[in-house]
């Protein structure tokens, strides 16, 4: 691959101490480092509460790096660009420091006034850190300065206006980079790629073709220790306002001018706009919530059970429902979706069904013919399964479904870059065309506020409603089958075949 360099920057990451950047970030600037595209002009100045020195900070990152090369020489000379400043972001006083810190910093490292801010903590934060970068003058460069923002971006349309309004005082709308990590995850990137380049799928991309779209997002983890988080936010706020409906978005968008960030963006708007709103009663015929219990030999425990977690709790750890979008290309045809947690396979998988084929030639009591599929699969498998009919390979005419696949892991031989990694360079090179804007996070509240509205206001006395390790409640499925459909298996397997 070209090396792809970047400008000089100076990256400030609040909440350096935290899990996000020990797990993610310090990982992903070091293989921007190891792969050119960070080189001499850069400086990490992460900051924490803690009053850590530098050299435990830079053992923190050292540890962080545990998992990647192990070429000491290269870890150490990427270590001489990160230093830390321990910093209360409530405390007004020490942004004066943290202004100091940073220009001293430009200056060692010539970084030209380059800065990117980026808020890896809780969200309560984020108007207090972004009224004092502007108020103390951290953002009064001579470069360009960037604010990246860390999903939840409000839990609500209100607050997530009001949390807007406040951050824009400081920020325009082309500084912010809202982060929403799936649209850095290579395979969602080929959407638009699968769609738009290949003969083969654009002319049958709608809803004379397709009968319906599935898109999953299961994982195997439970709540954990994230009880109290996830007592406010549900699976609905934490998985369907942002990645669920950007996933849509992108399968559903017409083809853009061109490829630039406004063009996408304002095409991905336009789908979030024709979502049907559903609201009050009628929710309950589009949308389904479930709560994990414990699995069926007692050896996992139910999310009730959990710390910091209402034992009578009416939060929902599963969404399934069918999205419709109310425009030309897709009048009719739904997009079911589904996420959740505790369940028996980890994938993120979109499972493209075409219509059947006006006329089954070959029809047989044994086999009748099975739709033509295309699956994209996200992870944690990344790569693409076309399923056709074929003629066995027998003396009659029998067929036999056949998936073409392409294994993107496989076939490039090394691990596809990390979705922050990718998020990370597009930042420092001003390619804002994989982050949210605020229109698409508006429409995507207006939609999941009417939904979250009954639910908080109806409880689900079937909760819990699907044992651990299981694909989630029978209502789910009773919900395609009304439409004549059943969700297709999301197993690791499926790219092995
Ligand atoms: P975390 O492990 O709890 O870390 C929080 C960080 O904030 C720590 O570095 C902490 O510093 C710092 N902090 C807290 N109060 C502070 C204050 N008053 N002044 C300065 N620093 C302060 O959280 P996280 O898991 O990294 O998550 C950070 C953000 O990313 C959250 O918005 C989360 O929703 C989002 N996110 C996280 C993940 C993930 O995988 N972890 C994934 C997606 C989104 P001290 O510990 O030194 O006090």
């Amino acid at each position: 691959m070209n090396k792809i360099t970047t400008p000089p920057t100076l990256i400030m990451i609040f909440g350096a101490t935290g899990d996000l950047a020990k797990r993610k970030l310090f990982p992903s600037l070091y293989q921007l480092y190891l792969k050119g595209s960070l080189e001499k002009r850069f400086a990490v100045l992460g900051i924490g509460r803690r009053e850590w020195t530098n050299e435990q900070f830079t053992q923190h990152v050292r540890d962080s790096l545990e998992n990647s090369s192990h070429d000491q020489d290269r870890i150490d000379s990427f270590i001489e660009h990160c230093t830390y400043e321990s910093h209360d972001v409530e405390d007004s006083s020490s942004y004066i420091k943290l202004k100091e810190r940073a220009d001293e910093l430009d200056q060692s490292f010539d970084l030209d006034g380059n800065r990117i801010f980026y808020l890896a903590m809780a969200p309560e934060f984020f108007g207090t850190i972004t009224d004092h970068l502007k108020a103390d003058g951290l953002t009064d460069t001579e470069g360009f300065c960037r604010l990246v923002i860390e999903k939840p971006f409000g839990h609500d349309l209100p607050s997530a206006t009001a949390l807007n309004k406040q951050i824009r005082q400081s920020f325009s709308e082309e500084q912010i980079y809202r982060i929403d990590h799936y649209l850095g995850k290579e395979m969602v990137q080929n959407i638009e790629v699968i769609r738009f380049a290949n003969a083969l799928f654009e002319p049958l991309w709608n809803s004379r073709f397709i009968s319906n779209i599935q898109v999953t997002s299961s994982e195997v983890l439970g709540v954990e220790e994230r009880g109290r988080y996830y007592e406010k936010s549900g699976a609905l706020r934490d998985m369907v306002q942002n990645h669920m409906l950007q996933m849509v978005a992108l399968l559903a968008m017409e083809p853009p001018i061109s490829l630039s960030t406004d063009e996408i963006r304002s095409e991905k708007v336009r789908v979030l706009r024709a979502l049907r709103p559903v609201e009050g009663k009628e929710v309950d015929d589009y949308f389904v919530r479930g709560q994990y219990g414990p699995d069926e030999n007692g050896e996992i425990k139910g999310y009730r059970e959990n710390s910091n977690v209402d034992s009578d709790s009416n939060t929902e750890t599963y969404v399934a429902g069918k999205v419709m979008i109310d425009n030309f290309r897709w009048a009719g045809v739904p997009f079911y979706i589904r996420t959740g947690k505790s369940m028996s396979v980890k994938s993120t998988k979109i499972v493209v069904q075409f219509k059947d084929i006006p006329m089954n030639l070959y029809y047989n009591k044994e086999h009748s013919l099975d739709p033509n599929l295309l699956v994209i699969h996200i992870q944690p498998d990344e790569g693409i399964t076309l399923h056709l009919n074929a003629k066995k390979s027998n003396l009659g005419t029998d067929t036999d479904c056949i998936k073409l696949s392409y294994s993107a892991s496989s076939v490039d031989g090394i691990n596809t870059p990390e979705a922050y990694e990718k998020l990370l360079l597009d930042c420092i090179l001003g390619d804002a065309t994989n982050f949210t804007h605020w229109d698409e996070v508006r429409h995507s509240w207006s939609f999941v506020d009417k939904i979250s509205e009954h639910w908080e206001s109806t409880k689900d006395e079937t909760f819990p409603n699907y044992p651990a390790k299981s694909m989630g409640p029978a209502k789910s499925d009773e919900m395609l089958a009304k439409d004549g459909f059943e969700w297709w298996p999301v197993g690791e397997q499926d790219l092995e075949e």
